[in-house]
């Protein structure tokens, strides 16, 4: 019989570092826009709008890998979940830890459009 537990601190393990990583791209947002408006299409807007780019898809790896792997909170042990192609939108993205007979509830769920 697996036992269904909420996954502790649940914010900080999943919604906090998106939040934090928000900063880094609305910064870049700003310089982008200061730097259009400065000096139009120069190298430093593209050098900037590049690392946008950079920061994005790297976001959504970093959030794609947040959502696929979880450290069980009892025994430490990584779980991974086989991933969420195919699943319907908003299947809840939940791990069972082996050793512990634990089943993490994460209360996310598969997005609408996963990345
Ligand atoms: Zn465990």
């Amino acid at each position: 019989m697996i036992e269904r537990r909420p996954v502790p601190n649940r914010f900080r393990r999943f919604h906090l570092p998106i939040l934090l990583m928000l900063v880094p791209m609305i910064t870049l947002f700003g310089g982008v826009w200061i730097s259009m408006h400065h000096y139009g299409w120069s190298w430093i807007t593209i050098l900037l709008v590049a690392l946008c780019m950079v920061m994005g898809v790297l976001g959504l790896r970093f959030q794609n890998r947040l959502a696929t792997h979880l450290k069980c909170p009892q025994c430490l042990r990584l779980l991974v979940h086989p991933g969420w192609d195919g699943l319907p939108e908003g299947t809840p993205i939940d791990f069972v830890c082996p050793d512990c007979g634990i089943e993490w509830i994460t209360g996310i769920s598969v997005p609408s459009s996963p990345s």
